[in-house]
C-alpha cells in the first residue's frame, strides 16, 4: 500500500497523467510562481517564532514588524496581515508562554494508516488545541468544503501522533493576503468521509498503476500545469 499525501490525492483527482509525470516518472519541473510564493510565506510564517522570546515582548506590533524587515516586499501584503493576526492573539493572550504555537511545519508519516502530510501549525490557547493552515492564494468562500477535507486529514494524522495523542478542538484558515480568518469546531464527521475519500483515490491510484492509464483531463488549470508543454507534445 503507498503513502498518500493531500498533495497526492489533489493532483490525481485534477489530472491522472499530472500524478504520472510528477509522482511517478518524478519528471523536475520549475515550481510555478504562485507555489514558491506559497513554500517562501510558509518558511517565513514559521520561522518567525524563532526569532524572539515570548518575555522580551513589550510592544508587539513594532517588534513583530521589526523582524521581518529583512522579508522581500512582494510577500508585503501576507506579512502585514500576519502581524495583524499574531498582535491581536498576543494581546488576547492571557498567558504569555504559550503564545508561540505548540508544532510548527510538523510532518506526520503515519506508517499504519499510509497517509503523509505537514501541519502547517497547532495553537493552545490553554483550554483548547486548535490547527491551522496558511492559505496564501485568493480566498474563495466556495472552496471551505474542500480545505475542510485537508484539515480532517491533519487531526486524523495528529490525533494518532505519538507526541500529541489527544483531541483538536478547533480547526481553522488563516489566509494572509485577504486578510481573513476562519476557524470552526473540529467536525467528527468530516474525518470519517475524508478517510474515505483517501481510500477511494489509493484505490484509483493503484488501479492506474497496475494498468499503466494515467488520463489527461483537460480543464482550465491546464494553463498554470508545469508539465503542460510535454503533455501537447504527448498528444501530437
Ligand atoms: S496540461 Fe492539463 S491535461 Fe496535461 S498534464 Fe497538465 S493538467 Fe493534465
Amino acid at each position: 500500500m503507498a503513502q498518500i499525501s493531500k498533495s497526492k490525492l489533489g493532483t490525481f483527482k485534477t489530472c491522472p497523467l499530472k500524478y504520472k509525470y510528477q509522482y511517478i516518472d518524478k519528471i523536475e519541473v520549475e515550481k510555478a510562481e504562485q507555489l514558491t510564493r506559497g513554500i517562501d510565506l510558509h518558511e517565513i510564517f514559521c520561522e518567525f517564532y524563532n526569532k524572539f522570546s515570548v518575555d522580551d515582548i513589550t510592544d508587539p506590533e513594532r517588534q513583530f514588524t521589526e523582524i521581518f524587515m529583512p522579508c522581500k516586499s512582494d510577500h508585503k501584503q501576507d506579512i502585514m496581515n500576519f502581524i495583524k493576526f499574531e498582535v491581536k492573539r498576543w494581546q488576547s493572550c492571557s498567558e504569555k508562554a504559550i503564545f508561540k504555537p505548540l508544532f510548527r511545519e510538523l510532518k506526520i508519516v503515519d506508517t499504519e494508516a499510509q497517509i503523509t502530510g505537514i501541519i502547517d501549525r497547532v495553537d493552545f490557547d490553554g483550554k483548547n488545541f486548535i490547527l491551522l493552515d496558511y492559505k496564501t492564494g485568493k480566498y474563495n468562500a466556495s472552496k471551505l468544503y474542500e480545505y475542510r477535507f485537508e484539515l480532517a486529514l491533519y487531526v486524523y494524522l495528529l490525533e494518532r501522533y505519538d507526541s500529541f495523542k489527544t483531541k483538536v478542538n478547533y480547526w481553522g484558515i488563516i489566509f494572509t493576503n485577504a486578510n481573513v480568518f476562519w476557524c470552526e469546531p473540529v467536525k467528527r464527521e468530516e474525518i470519517d468521509k475524508a478517510i474515505a475519500k483517501v481510500e477511494k483515490y489509493r484505490a484509483l491510484i493503484a488501479e492506474a498503476e497496475r494498468t499503466g492509464e494515467f488520463k489527461q483531463s483537460r480543464s482550465p488549470l491546464c494553463q498554470w500545469c508545469e508539465y503542460k508543454e510535454r503533455c501537447m507534445n504527448a498528444l501530437q
